[in-house]
């Protein structure tokens, strides 16, 4: 049996989570911070992602739930997670220059962010950010579709290609996508020319082994999941992944999770809220995993 403990230093800002197992002690010093990126203006079909933070939010900390995750670290206690609230869009500077000043700040505090989009097309200037932080880096996203369009209604950054962009700036040095259903010949050749590695839904397998040998950034499409576990999503495509599967190949990971994004939540096409609840219990789960590994 594993006791977690969390309890604040003074001296650092940092997180001291004590994990005794089996009578060892091994001290990990995380710090999880959520900052909200409310942006849609890249999404092809229907705004509303950009609604999504305030409301995954307010599932994470409702009541109607404890905040330990299944893998026994408690986020409730006090500064375990920091909320550095949402980017603003309001004012004349471009966003992704605005985004990726905000998340190269955050990074240089060595915090753990969540970033909770908005549409998919931000995750490319949080990587620009996220790469200068990290050279050796594998991104793990969850999604229906490729999002590698070369360009998508003739918009570059369209939310249906933000991993075109990430390739070309060479952002990664592996890009795994699991629970893909929509690929296109286009996309196929995308995938082939950028040496994608995609496991199909249809060839998704719970035993599955990635090989992830560097830190790992989190990209979870919400519509990877399948709607009937998460309905509020703007591109509803059945035979998708069960939460179940998604945070059990989550919490598998043994390399440090360094950034994670949920993006495509859309609350204007939700159902009772469900939607919300099951990304804020993603958010937990990946939250709980940045602490575990370190
Ligand atoms: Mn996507
Ligand atoms: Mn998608």
């Amino acid at each position: 049996m594993s006791i977690v403990t969390c309890q604040m230093s003074p001296s650092q800002q940092g997180l001291q989570h004590g994990i005794e197992t089996n009578r060892v002690q091994f001290l990990i010093v995380v710090n999880v911070s959520i900052l909200g990126v409310p942006h849609d203006d890249n999404s092809s079909f229907l705004k509303g992602a950009s609604e999504a933070p305030g409301r995954i939010r307010h599932e994470l900390w409702s009541d109607a739930n404890n905040l330990w995750t299944e893998t026994g670290v408690d986020l409730g206690l006090e500064g375990c997670v920091h909320d550095l609230g949402d980017i603003d869009f309001n004012g004349s500077r471009d966003a992704w220059a605005l985004i990726d000043s905000r998340v190269d700040e955050v990074l240089r505090k060595h915090t753990r962010p969540i970033f909770l989009g908005g549409d998919h097309a931000i995750t490319h200037p949080i990587l620009r950010a996220v790469r200068r932080h990290w050279p050796e880096l594998t991104i793990l996203h969850f999604d229906a579709h490729p999002d590698i369009y070369h360009d998508f209604q003739g918009n570059p950054r369209s939310h249906a290609s933000p991993f075109a962009r990430i390739l070309e700036e060479g952002l990664a040095d592996r890009l795994i996508q699991v629970g893909i259903r929509t690929a296109t010949g286009h996309q196929r050749e995308q995938i082939e020319r950028f040496r994608v590695e995609m496991i199909e839904a249809r060839h998704f397998r719970d035993d599955i082994d990635l090989g992830i040998q560097t830190p790992v950034y989190i990209s979870l499409d919400i519509d990877g999941i399948d709607p009937a576990y998460a309905p509020g999503v703007s591109h509803r495509e059945a035979g998708g992944l069960s939460p179940r599967q998604v945070i059990n190949l989550i919490q598998r990971i043994n390399q440090p999770i360094i950034a994670a994004d949920i993006v495509e939540y859309n609350p204007r096409c939700d159902i009772s809220n469900m939607t919300a609840t099951v990304a804020a219990k993603l958010l937990k789960e990946i939250a709980g995993t940045m602490v575990k590994t370190g």
